[in-house]
């Protein structure tokens, strides 16, 4: 009898010590990750999250759209930034999101997913990645959907994104737990007004729930459409930091090559 109860605790703690080896690999030793993600390269963003982020040693994921004036005018500050560890990560050229169908007025006619094929929103994605190479000479990189569509003339665009990109990021609401990742649709919590207690209650839930958290990050100043505010940015960040014993904080593409070959 005594040696059945001896074999079970062996077993039991045997078994345990590789549940939490297999926890702690698998967001990089760490409960849980974070990954900071801003979108449509604004002047914002080297102005007031580049300075905060390299302050806190920070690299985080920017996602850029070829026609963005702010990568034209500051070209070499965006190749700074990326030669830092930050990831450049393709949002399609001109950004087309779908317009007339969705009554957003704000979307240019000329570049109405609407009126997109599959091939040309592709050839699209396909020469801003070669754009963002001549940048930062990498062959590997994430994408983030433009305004969250996902299909183009009627077709899941989803699918195609694997020959292009180790991971894709989605806009719906979530974390993104261990071993139910869905890469092409990676989940988001977007920062725009909320109270600084909310966001950094769920940094909290991602390390309780050993998950990935992606923050969705626009515009960082004040009075731009979808920005967020430069003190509540600055204070969100600095609290991740503080957490940076429990949580993982890394650019997406460098999240997706660790994990994903954990699958
Ligand atoms: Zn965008």
């Amino acid at each position: 009898m005594k040696k059945i109860i001896l074999l079970t605790t062996i077993i039991y703690s045997v078994s345990t010590i590789i549940a939490q080896t297999a926890t702690g690999n698998y967001w990089n030793n760490k409960q849980g990750c974070i990954v900071l993600t801003y979108d449509d390269a604004t002047d914002s963003h080297l102005d007031y999250v580049l300075p905060i982020l390299d302050s806190l040693n920070l690299k985080a994921t920017f996602y850029i759209p070829g026609h963005s004036s702010s990568l034209y005018q500051r070209m070499d500050e965006w190749k700074e930034l990326a030669k830092e560890g930050h990831e450049l990560g393709n949002h399609t050229i001109y950004h087309p999101c779908h317009g007339k169908s969705l009554k957003r007025d704000w979307v240019k006619p000329d570049h109405d997913l609407d009126d997109y094929s599959v091939g040309q929103f592709l050839d699209e994605v396909r020469i801003q990645n070669t754009m963002l190479k001549a940048l930062d000479g990498k062959t590997t990189r994430t994408f983030a959907y433009t305004c969250g569509d996902l299909n183009v003339a009627g077709e899941s665009i989803v699918p195609y994104m694997k020959d292009y990109f180790i991971a894709a990021r989605d806009v719906q609401p979530g974390l993104n737990y261990q071993g139910k990742i869905d890469w092409y649709k990676l989940k988001i919590l977007s920062v725009r007004g909320q109270d600084i207690r909310v966001l950094k209650e769920e940094v909290d839930r991602a390390i309780k729930e050993k998950a990935m958290l992606v923050f969705l990050f626009h515009g960082v100043e004040k009075g731009a459409p979808l920005s967020t505010s430069y003190v509540i940015h600055k204070e969100l960040v600095a609290y991740i930091k503080s957490k940076e014993n429990e949580i993982w904080v890394a650019p997406m593409v460098e999240v997706a090559e660790f994990v994903k070959v954990k699958e």
